[in-house]
């Protein structure tokens, strides 16, 4: 994809504002991406190679947990954290029902019954009272016995695991956090990574770290678990052994060569992160009083993967953003029980809060890449959009 320079700013001529950015990311980090994938090439251990003990290692101290397991996907990570937990056909795994795709697909893949949770309008998180309600309708019904929660950080916002936590100490359920947007967040003084049971990451290139490929990890404080996780990973071999399988497991490990290349991420990793952040706040401050935003708690630090408000004409704005040169997404336009795959996940009187999101979410870009000009511009064709003649598309 070749990319024009800036022409001078009259609006009809500037040059689109890209959703993400990853060609002008590669452009500062590219001598030190080529020459650890160079070593890799040169040592050929292309499989399990010390690029990726090296970034469990850093990826540790990044999550403030004692243990990180690196793994093909962030949909790998999921489903190995279910299984290491023998997480199976006749239980209940709760998930929010506002979420990618993937978090639900993991679930159904270990044989588990997903039960879709109701979001918090503000938060666009899962409603812990929802979860509350939810269990002991699972648990009274009998079919299926309750047994783990997966929240997940929806773009790059940390759920609510202290109320979560709560729920889930009552009726003994296992926390797996789906941080896949969320790596570099935190809730108070602790990192994204360390709020759970057990977190899984994915490192899908436009997520807050991406690799050139895929990639996820998993994280947890508990050796024996990241044991488990080990022996999944590779067939179900326990480490160091290839003589007997002592688990069912995949073949889910992350790339020597991807390894490598988070390495060479890790140091724009936070200044990427704190971009994000100003442009977000930049956002919030242009935007709050025309459209209703994912509200973050002074307490809480997002990732900001993604910057979505809501707004109930939602097909309009878009349409207007794109006329004045601006990529948008709609993060998700669908709630998980509305997919072909998953309506039989549909609860009776459907997930209101969740539903009216898939209706009015609207992503705006949010890259590190962009300059003042550009969000000035997104700010400006918003809030115009919005103050135009009704019904305008
Ligand atoms: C991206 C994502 C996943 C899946 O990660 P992959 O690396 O693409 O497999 C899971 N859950 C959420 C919330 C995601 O955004």
């Amino acid at each position: 994809m070749a990319r024009e320079p800036a022409k001078p700013a009259s609006s009809g001529s500037a040059r689109r504002v890209c959703f993400f950015d990853l060609g002008s990311q590669h452009e500062r980090i590219r001598a030190d991406v080529a020459a650890r994938m160079e070593r890799v090439c040169a040592h050929r251990q292309f499989i399990n190679g010390p690029e990726v003990a090296e970034l469990e290692d850093r990826l540790t101290a990044l999550a403030g947990v004692r243990e990180c397991v690196a793994v093909a996907s962030g949909t790998d990570a999921l489903l190995i954290a279910l299984l290491a937990e023998d997480i199976g056909p006749g239980d209940a795994v709760f998930i929010p029902a506002l979420t990618y795709i993937a978090t639900a697909g993991a679930v159904r893949l270990s044989g588990a019954q997903p039960v879709c949770v109701d979001i918090r309008a503000d938060t666009l998180n899962m409603d812990a009272g929802d979860l509350a309600g939810r269990v002991r309708a699972v648990r009274d019904a009998g079919n299926y016995r309750p047994r783990a929660v997966v929240p997940v950080d929806l773009f790059g916002l940390p759920a609510d695991y202290s109320a979560i936590g709560a729920v889930a100490r009552e009726h003994g359920l296992f926390v797996l956090a789906d941080a896949a947007q969320s790596l570099g967040g935190a809730a108070g003084d602790r990192p994204v990574g360390s709020l759970a049971d057990a977190t899984a990451t994915s490192f899908y290139p436009t997520k807050p770290l991406g690799c050139y490929g895929d990639g996820g990890a998993l994280f947890t404080d508990d050796p024996a678990r990241a044991g488990r996780w080990r022996a999944i990973r590779v067939h179900g071999f326990p480490d160091g052994a290839k003589l007997s399988a002592s688990r069912v497991g995949l073949n889910g490990r992350l790339d020597t060569l991807q390894a490598a290349v988070l390495l060479a991420k890790l140091p724009v990793f936070e200044a990427e992160r704190a971009r994000r952040e100003a442009i977000a706040r930049a956002y919030d401050r242009g935007l709050s009083a025309g459209v209703k935003l994912q509200v973050v708690a002074d307490d809480r630090r997002s990732a900001r993967a993604v910057y979505t408000l809501r707004h109930p004409r939602r097909d309009d704005l878009r349409a207007a953003l794109d006329g004045a040169g601006i990529d948008t997404a709609v993060y998700y336009p669908l709630a998980v029980h509305q997919h072909e795959a998953y309506a039989d996940l549909a609860p009776d009187g459907g997930l209101p809060v969740a539903e009216a999101a898939a209706r009015e979410v609207l992503s705006l870009p949010l890259h590190s890449e962009l300059d003042d000009k550009q969000v000035e511009r997104v700010i400006r064709a918003v809030t115009t959009s919005l103050a135009g003649p009704e019904g305008e598309d």
